[in-house]
Formats: structure tokens, sequence, C-alpha cells
């Protein structure tokens, strides 16, 4: 533990001062999914005993997690993203059209994956097709295309 941010005030109350200390074992939920973190480092305040977690800490947990979540295979990795992306030559803008998804999502995508789903699992579909030649691709997406197209004639674009 670094002693430089130990002594700190506590924003909430602004009376006690934050104590950071090493759990073992921190059950907790980041998007959506229940996690245990080992050894996570987290302050509490003398006073109003208030838990705070820093910025760097949460990005370190985050990070565990894809890495639990790669491990299970219930991620589709922000790596696959754009690896796929850039296989397929598509810009954001694209491959979101593609997707029926906003370039918002897909940004977020490329930066922390996304989890099992109907659409991680065509990303997938999409991933080992496009490994091995870019060839079949192209009825895939002509698929998805058309796909597009209907969705856009159904909303009466
Ligand atoms: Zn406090």
């Amino acid at each position: 533990m670094s002693k430089e941010i130990e002594g700190i005030k506590c924003s909430t109350c602004g009376k006690g001062e934050i104590n950071f200390e090493v759990k073992k074992e921190y059950p907790t939920k980041i998007g959506g999914i229940a996690f245990i973190v080992k050894n996570a480092r987290i302050g509490t305040c003398s006073n109003c005993e208030e838990e705070i977690v820093d910025a760097k800490e949460v990005e370190k947990w985050e990070n565990e997690r894809n890495r639990q979540l790669i491990e299970k295979d219930l991620l589709f990795s922000s790596e696959k993203v754009i690896i796929l992306r850039y296989l397929l030559d598509l810009t954001i803008k694209e491959f979101a059209l593609l997707l029926g998804v906003t370039d918002i999502a897909v940004e977020g995508w490329q930066q922390n994956g996304l989890p099992l789903g109907p659409t991680s699992l065509l990303l997938s579909m999409l991933y080992e097709e496009a490994e091995k030649t870019d060839k079949v691709l192209h009825p895939i997406l002509d698929f998805l295309e058309e796909q597009q197209k209907e969705r856009e004639k159904l909303i009466g674009r």
C-alpha cells in the first residue's frame, strides 16, 4: 500500500479520514455481472464509514473481470472486435450500421469487449469465418446488409 494517498479527507462528510485496506475477497458487480475481487483496495471513512474505491483500482477490477470472462469464453474481447473490424475492412460507422447498433456501442466494445449474448455470438461466427478467408464472408455480409435493409424498411426510412 502506498503511503501518499493515506490521510485524505472524506469528500462525503468532510470530517473523517480515508483509511485504505486490502480486502482478500470483495464481492461487487461490474457491468451487471456479479464478481469477487481478490485483494481489493478499499478506502473507508473513519467518520461516516463511506467506502471509497479509486478509479485506477476500478480499472484493475474491470480488467480482471474481463480476463476471467475471456477464460470462461463469455466475453468477445476488445482485441477481437478491433481485429474483426480490420478483417472486414469496415469503419466504426459501417460496422455499427451492419449490426444495427450505434457507433458508441462499437466504440464501447473496442474498449471493453462485449459479454455473451446474441451479438457476441454473431461476432464470434463472423470472426471464425474472417480468420479463414474473406471469400466466405461475403455471403454473411450480404445477409447482414439484407437484414439491415429490411429493418430500415420496417421503420419506414
Ligand atoms: Zn466520511
